[in-house]
């Protein structure tokens, strides 16, 4: 089977390391923030994710970004 892969690129904010536009990637197992660039990046699992987001009616993608950017400007600043 063809592995799903979701890229999208960010306009929010740019890499802390080169400054240049960072992408959202989700895989099969992961939600990744990364450079394409200097190959920068933070990911989190979706099981995770799952538990964040149990018995919400709604899908929090605002924390989640917001969340793996700071995890990404912790580590690269
Ligand atoms: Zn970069």
């Amino acid at each position: 089977m063809r592995q799903r892969e979701l890229k999208i690129r960010l306009v929010t904010r740019n890499c802390p390391q080169c400054g240049s536009p960072l992408v959202l990637i989700e895989d099969s197992t992961h939600v990744w923030i990364g450079c394409e660039k200097c190959g920068a990046y933070v990911r989190i699992d979706k099981k995770t994710i799952a538990k964040k987001v149990a018995g919400s009616p709604v899908f929090p993608w605002v924390e989640i970004i917001e969340g793996l950017y700071e995890a990404l400007y912790q580590i690269y600043q």
